[in-house]
């Protein structure tokens, strides 16, 4: 681990702070993500534990005050009303909220209650994000899902009729997926009402029982993304970043902090964080996170101090994600002209409708934002 400044130093000004819920009731066979179907002590052990690493950070950062949290997984929706109560009691004696914090809690489908509901309502939730990935009954089996169409479709409703926030993921490039059928679940997203969408292309992931799946069984990912990015806009979701689009006022505040390279805690096995310049990553097993807690040590697994040319960059690929893109005064201030003529002369190495660079901007126009990997992979 290298270090440069203490980490653990009270952060300036407030936070984000992201909380992992690593349980899923099926494991998906596309799945990467760091969950497990839980046991039933799991839960209760998760819980427990997480306490114990809020107390580890609260002892080296005391209480700062949040601007937003999220509750991710995972399936936080795996976890019933009592041990969500826990949480937000946890939660509210270890920070102090903003007031007008934005606090995310995902949900799946076919695990959300109306008890989730209600709880996350008395306490501080304003935002849902619910994986409905598509509005196709035959797509929903095919990608393991446990939920129907209709049913996600109930818990849109629900969760709007709560007075929440509502975004959906959906998934395109699936095996088998017709332009048709991916028009029509963006065509039933829009009519639910939700607030905000973000759309992934399926990716065969190493470590997942697709891995092995021929490229060429997936389909084409082109048409359906150019697709939504003229469809969306025009039924009022304003693409803001690769892959989320929302009405106005509805952008994930959250994910805007990472893009913008803000800081956050990261709480729970696998969660990542960011703090005063330092990048870590948690110990992914819940026994292990269990067993290094107890003990009274740290959750983290691995951190490292980005500087120079390496952060640099790092920051212009995370402010590129957005349409905004890069704001040329404030980070030639932060990391030099130098640098940032560097970024204009790799981006120059690509056809020229993929980027727009004006007197204060530099970003990647929608046909770059389809070509963002081949882009990335030359800016790092
Ligand atoms: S529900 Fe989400 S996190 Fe869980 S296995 Fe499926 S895709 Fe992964």
């Amino acid at each position: 681990m290298t270090r440069g400044t203490n980490p653990f130093e009270p952060p300036a000004g407030g936070l984000s702070l992201y909380i992992h819920v690593p349980f899923c009731e099926r494991k998906c066979p596309y799945c990467a993500f760091e969950s497990k179907v839980p046991s039933d002590s799991d839960t209760d052990l998760w819980l427990e534990t997480l306490g114990k690493e809020l107390e580890w950070w609260i002892k080296r950062i005391g209480t700062p005050s949040l601007h937003t949290c999220y509750i991710g997984g995972g399936t936080p929706t795996v976890i019933n009303g009592p041990q969500w109560l826990r949480l937000s009691e946890m939660l509210d004696s270890h920070f102090r909220f903003d007031p007008d914090a934005e606090v995310t809690a995902e949900a799946n489908p076919n695990s959300l209650k109306a008890d989730h509901l209600l709880l996350w309502r008395d306490w501080r939730v304003n935002r849902v994000s619910i994986g409905v990935q598509s509005f196709d009954d035959a797509e929903l089996m095919q990608l393991g899902r446990l939920h129907s169409a209709a049913q996600a479709y109930e818990a849109i409703s629900a969760s709007l009729a709560s007075g929440f926030s509502v975004s959906a993921d959906f998934m395109f490039g699936l095996p088998g997926q017709t332009f048709r059928n991916w028009a029509r679940t963006l065509n039933q997203a829009v009519k639910s009402g939700i607030n905000h969408v973000s759309l992934y292309q399926l990716t065969l992931e190493p470590g997942t029982p697709w891995e092995s799946m021929p490229e060429q069984d997936l389909s084409d990912g082109y048409l359906p993304y150019r697709w939504a990015q003229w469809y969306m806009p025009r039924k009022g979701y304003n693409q803001y970043e690769i892959a989320n689009f929302a009405k106005n006022g509805h952008a994930s505040r959250h994910n805007i902090n990472y893009w913008e390279e803000g800081q956050y805690l990261g709480i729970g096995p696998g969660a990542s964080g960011y703090l005063n310049g330092w990048r870590y990553k948690n110990i992914s097993a819940l026994n292990e996170y269990s067993r290094l807690l107890d003990r009274g040590g740290s959750a983290i697994a691995s951190g490292e101090r980005l500087s120079g040319e390496k952060k640099a960059s790092e920051a212009a690929v995370l402010a590129l994600r957005m349409s905004k893109g890069i704001d040329r005064k404030e980070f030639s201030l932060k990391y030099g002209i130098f640098q940032e003529r560097k970024i204009i002369e790799k981006l120059s190495r690509f056809p020229e409708d993929l980027y727009n660079i004006s007197e204060k901007n530099i970003s990647l126009t929608l046909k770059g934002m389809r070509v963002a990997n081949r882009i990335w992979s030359e800016l790092v």
